[in-house]
């Protein structure tokens, strides 16, 4: 009577299929027969042959390929036996002999060939089960560190300091006969969030077969599968398993993904765990949860990680009838995409490389394809259920996929799909489109439409905003990212970079004349032709934001950049406006620098050309009192770009209240604005208590002060910042997550310095780290007023902003009971 066992991966954070496990260890030639006895010869082989493959392939490094190629010969000679045809086009030989078709006698071959293949390992096969179990247990703690955990790790931003526990458990066998089955459950809906018990299984089955996709699952409920269901043909057990998945859910709290087996009709739970779930699905359980009671308000805004938004505001077919599908699969992770056909995570990684949109078509995946799955835009599997492999893990990423779409057939190095309309070739690079949540796959690119987020996800923010303290504002240029930026909840712009209005062709025809104008008088004229744009942009934006704040930086980059790069350029520039290409060329040359980003910028073109700085000074107030005359509320900021000296803003000041006092004359009215700086430079930084005193709120510039305090180019740092972080040398990207101890130690220094002079001073962070939720946690941490990011960034900020907010204050609250009262 063996006592088998499964040696199994526990870390604390799922990760689904990427470490090793190993099933039936204990068996060896002796102990098979006992196996035999206690069951059937043909379930004591098929055993025997599942642990020499597993053990060969984790433990003795035996490549899983040579084991499959054993089982195909097999199978073939099987077939052969039995005079069964081969596979059709499309089909392998998996499909003809299905693992339950082979006999002993196949099964011993199978087992005969495995020994052989392990012989040739390294190590040999241990007889002795201690043996199995020391190296089993040391094999499965060293896939922490496999290349496919570690990049499992890296993308999702696990510790490789958690580790893993290594679980050892009885077995127990799904693969007994027909009163025997395997299966997987979540206890709500992974896909969609819908509170509706879920799952997949197979009869006679064991470990991976489920997910591997090889066999095509069958669903749970009666509701689901009919008489195929579990609940149909195994009803008590289901059940059971129904009344345990409830009380697990209630017991952690959370939505659970259950591995179990049948064994001749009783059941035995495998595994529960946190169920990766949808970005819909967080937010729906989130709110669900809530309202049974299982979590509270603030726990269920903790419950969704903010970054995960980012799916919410994937694309829907702008009209899903327009075309007809090519094929329907299962919707396995939402979203709508289009993207060139690619059949390996090789092509995915190489094309995504060179910039292109790609869509991985498999017939399944497995852990080794994570790279390519990563580097696509959506995945596309013709086998495999709603718990699949691919499913699992592109739900995890938020990639839009599709899974079990049996029409689509192997065929030379790409598919043929078996449309309604006939059967149509598949080539790599061929463009498609897929819909993750009906599962459908069409062809050719279609039109995808705006994206809103849905009830679910308004009733999580609207909870979340009452927890808020920083207020959360919009990047935005144009009117219609500032509409954009309103829907997802902005409340007021942060950042509108004038320079974004220049680029349109009629302006920058003016553009350009202002900059190659030689004296004042010429620049002005240039500069007039510029102002009615300026100002109708500033209209539409202050009427689209009327009531909130809207803070306008005036011109920023090196006027460089709106000249011509090329002769062609300069030769039409000549033309339209009536010079000389000589003098355009010269001008060129003149205005360029070796490093822009340190050079004529930001307040230093409003010093030495202050008649710009004037005409948007101009532009703005007028267009505010022309929109407050509407009977519409305005908040202009006028904000001051890359300022190192309180003498800078002095200037401006001035320039600005005299620009203020013609206009507000000129139009009869004035408007109430405010005036400040932003900070993007370490002096500024050090010298905050100076500034503060002439500015009346503060905009860190993150970028800038990134690049200047690090001494990194962001246009440049990308060749070798990876390298970086990889060696540990920088935590993370320091462009996209706030580098906390340097740059964000300026940031707390110039906060408190501009604070203690000017206590009611606004203090705002504008750069792309405004966007991001452990920057985020960083000013509330330090007392930011707001953040203000990209409109698409809005919902994943408003989030992050009041998850910061609670945070901090348990941490308040904790620390507090820990100092006890005398210390309060
Ligand atoms: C910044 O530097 O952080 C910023 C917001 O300005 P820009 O990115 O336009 O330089
Ligand atoms: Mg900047």
């Amino acid at each position: 009577n063996p006592l088998l066992v499964s040696v199994r991966s526990g870390g604390p954070t799922s990760m689904p299929g990427m470490m090793d496990t190993v099933l039936n260890l204990g068996l060896n030639d002796e102990s098979v027969k006992g196996l035999e006895k206690l069951a059937s010869r043909r379930f004591a082989l098929d055993s025997y042959r599942r642990l020499l493959s597993m053990f060969g392939d984790v433990v003795l490094g035996v490549k899983a390929e040579t084991f499959e190629a054993v089982l195909g010969e097999e199978r073939r000679k099987f077939a052969e036996r039995v005079s069964l045809a081969g596979p059709s086009p499309g089909e392998d030989w998996a499909r003809v002999v299905p693992d339950s078709r082979l006999d002993e006698a196949a099964l011993e071959a199978v087992i005969e060939g495995y020994l052989a293949a392990i012989a040739g390992a390294e190590r040999e096969f241990p007889r002795s089960p201690e043996e199995q179990l020391k190296a089993a247990i040391a094999a499965v703690f060293s896939s922490w560190d496999n290349p496919r955990a570690q990049l499992y790790r890296r993308l999702h931003g696990v510790s490789r300091k958690h580790g893993t526990a290594v679980n050892i458990q009885a077995m127990v066998f799904g693969n007994l006969g027909r009163t025997s089955a395997t299966g997987v459950a979540f206890t709500r809906d992974p896909s969609t969030g819908e509170k509706r018990f879920f799952g997949e299984w197979l009869e006679n089955a064991q470990g991976e077969d489920v997910v591997a996709g090889v066999r095509t699952p069958l669903p749970l409920t009666l509701a689901a599968g009919g008489t195929e269901s579990l609940e149909s043909r195994h009803p008590v057990a289901y059940q059971q398993l129904f009344l345990v998945q409830e009380r697990l859910e209630r017991h952690f709290r959370d939505m659970q993904d259950l591995e179990f087996t049948i064994e001749e009709g009783r059941l035995y739970l495998l595994q529960t765990r946190r169920g990766k779930r949808s970005a819909r699905a967080a937010v729906k359980i989130a709110i669900e949860f809530a309202r049974e009671g299982l979590l509270s308000q603030r726990e269920a805004i903790l419950s969704v990680p903010p970054e995960r938004l980012r799916e919410l505001m994937f694309p829907t077919l702008k009209n899903p009838r327009e075309k007809e599908p090519l094929a329907k699969g299962i919707g396995a992770s939402p979203g709508a995409v289009s993207g060139a056909l690619v059949f390996s995570s090789e092509e995915a990684e190489k094309r995504k490389a060179a910039g292109e949109a790609v869509i991985l078509m498999r017939l399944e995946t497995s852990p080794e394809d994570l790279l390519g799955m990563e580097s696509s835009v959506g995945i596309i599997t013709a086998r495999g259920g709603a718990t699949s492999h691919a499913a699992v893990v592109a739900r995890g990423m938020g990639c839009p996929c599709v899974v079990g779409c049996g029409a689509l057939v192997p065929s030379g190095s790409g598919f043929v799909v078996q449309a309604p309309t006939g059967p149509v070739e598949l080539v790599a690079g061929k463009v498609v489109t897929i819909e993750g949540t009906t599962g459908a796959l069409y062809e050719g690119k279609l039109e995808t439409g705006k994206t809103s987020l849905d009830e679910d996800a308004i009733t999580l923010l609207a909870w979340a905003d009452r927890q808020s303290r920083m207020q959360v504002r919009a990047n935005a240029d144009t009117p219609s990212a500032a509409a954009q930026a309103l829907e997802f909840g902005a409340q007021g712009i942060g950042l509108c970079r004038t320079e974004h209005m220049f680029f349109e062709k009629e302006r920058l025809a003016h553009v350009r004349e202002m900059i190659l104008a030689r004296d004042e008088r010429t620049r002005e004229i240039a500069l007039g032709k510029l102002l009615p744009h300026q100002k109708s942009d500033f209209v539409s934006l202050f009427r689209t934001m009327g009531g909130f704040v809207v803070t306008i930086r005036l011109l920023d980059p090196p006027l460089h950049e709106f000249l011509p790069h090329d002769e062609g350029a300069a030769l039409q520039m000549a033309e339209r406006l009536h010079v000389d290409v000589a003098s355009v060329r010269a001008r060129v040359t003149e205005l360029s620098e070796q490093n822009p980003m340190l050079g004529h910028r930001g307040v230093r073109l409003a010093v030495s050309f202050p008649e710009i700085a004037k005409m948007q000074v101009r532009a703005i107030l007028s267009a505010a009192c022309a929109v407050k005359a509407e009977g519409v509320e305005v908040h202009p900021e006028i904000m001051i770009p890359l300022v190192l000296s309180g003498r800078e803003l002095d200037m401006m000041r001035a320039l600005v209240d005299d620009v203020a006092r013609d206009v507000f004359a000129e139009s009869g009215t004035a408007v109430a604005f405010k005036f400040g700086t932003m900070i993007e430079l370490p002096r500024a930084a050090l010298r905050a208590a100076d500034l503060a005193g002439k500015a009346e709120f503060f905009s860190f510039g993150t970028n800038d002060l990134t690049q200047t305090t690090l001494g990194l180019s962001r246009d440049d740092a990308g060749r070798f910042l990876p390298g970086y972080v990889e060696r540990g040398i920088l935590a993370h990207d320091p462009f996209k997550t706030l580098d906390i101890v340097g740059v964000g130690e300026l940031v707390k220094i110039a906060a408190e310095r501009g604070r203690s002079v000017r206590p009611d001073l606004k203090l705002g962070l504008c750069g792309e780290h405004g966007g991001d939720p452990a920057s985020i946690e960083y000013c509330e941490s330090i007392s930011l007023d707001y953040v203000s990011c990209s409109p698409f960034r809005i919902p994943i900020a408003r989030l992050a902003v009041a998850q910061a907010a609670i945070r901090k204050e348990r941490a308040r609250l904790a620390s507090d009971s820990v100092r006890g009262p005398e210390a309060v």
